[in-house]
């Protein structure tokens, strides 16, 4: 955890040190350092009212973890999955788009992986790898097909339990970014432990630049990222997960083994516009791999309307980024990477 805490720590920084050299008129901004959602968020918020909008939005994200989290006994989706249905409009809303990216992705985004994940204990005290039998009971209860959305009930089925765990966060980001934007807030970097939102360009009218992280070197960077207006968004192997036997494990499962997924990619960083669809298709991408995943950008491009771009960082040490980025993703030096830009 503490060596996580300062990846994060070290990611947030070179974003908030970007935002600050803009140059121009000074415009007064403030910092919020919230920790939630398993994470420390940093929100940077730069206006006259910053202090009170920042302190809504805390507040929002605090209730919203209190909503969401699985683990914590007196939360809606705690109780959903004890009772096998709840009635809340927004749980529905988001439970709904998971479902969407679900079925988009061909059931590589799954939020039933819950007991899978329980069965792994990726972030708890005694990580582990299931046994073959295990999994394929456990197997059993997941699948799209065991949740029901209907207005704002959500009914579960068959044993199956709702983790919301791939697309919180960034709906977190949403959350957040219109909380600020409602208190006058033209100008902010909501950073969600890594992954990051932007509300409008910098003070200066310029675009931000996000470092996008190096899988292998976390402390290191892949490239610049010139972005407004956005959700930046990486699922990679080195977020969580433990070590066994010299074998790392990490903490996104394919739904259709039960063990995590292995689709010859280090990494994916999604660029959209909505939150919950960057956190959403991060991991969905990232189950499906380099070619499932440009076939499902197309498809959000044709069903949509809405354009993602895509990085990829794949397990022979290649990064390949889709032309959207061209002119707007500049390249580290320092990696070992060979970069390639997907036509
Ligand atoms: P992080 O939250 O560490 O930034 P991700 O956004 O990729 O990483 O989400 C990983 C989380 O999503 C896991 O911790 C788990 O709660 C959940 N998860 C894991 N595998 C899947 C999957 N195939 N579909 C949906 N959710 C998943
Ligand atoms: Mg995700």
């Amino acid at each position: 955890m503490a060596r996580r805490i300062l990846m994060i720590f070290l990611a947030a920084a070179l974003v908030l040190s970007l935002a600050a050299c803009g140059g121009g008129k000074e415009v007064p901004g403030e910092t919020r350092t919230v920790y939630t959602m398993d994470t420390v968020m940093t929100l940077t918020a730069y206006g006259e009212s910053s202090a009170a909008a920042l302190d809504a939005a805390e507040e929002m994200l605090l209730a919203l973890d209190a909503k969401l989290d699985r683990h914590s006994p007196s939360s809606l989706v705690s109780a959903l999955d004890r009772d096998g249905r709840a009635e809340n409009a927004e749980l529905a809303a988001l439970t709904d788009a998971a479902l969407h990216v679900g079925a988009l992705s061909d059931g590589a985004f799954d939020p039933t992986v819950a007991p899978l994940l329980d069965a792994w204990d990726f972030t708890g005290d005694a990580p582990r790898v299931p046994t073959e039998t295990e999994l394929a009971s456990l197997l059993a209860c997941v699948g799209l097909e065991n949740i029901t959305v209907e207005g704002s009930t959500i009914t579960l089925q068959n044993g199956a339990q709702l983790d919301l765990g791939g697309i919180a966060k960034g709906y977190a980001g949403d959350r957040v970014r219109t909380v600020l934007a409602e208190r006058g807030i033209e100008s902010a970097v909501i950073d969600l432990g890594g992954d990051v939102g932007l509300l409008g360009k910098k003070p200066d009218g310029s675009d931000w630049r996000i470092a996008v992280k190096d899988p292998a070197e976390p402390s290191r960077f892949l490239g610049v990222l010139t972005a407004a207006d956005t959700f930046v968004v990486t699922s990679g192997i080195y977020e969580r997960g433990f070590e066994e036997n010299g074998v790392r494990y990490h903490h996104i499962l394919d739904p259709k083994t039960g063990r995590p997924a292995e689709s010859g990619l280090v990494s994916v960083t999604v660029v959209c516009t909505d939150g919950a669809w960057a956190d959403a298709l991060s991991t969905a991408c990232f189950v499906l791999g380099e070619e499932k995943s440009l076939a499902l950008r197309e498809t959000l491009a044709a069903e949509k309307g809405n354009r993602i771009e895509l990085i990829f960082v794949t397990d022979d040490g290649r990064v390949r980024y889709t032309d959207g980025l061209s002119g707007r993703f500049a390249p580290s030096e320092e990696g070992e990477y060979r970069y390639e830009v997907i036509a």
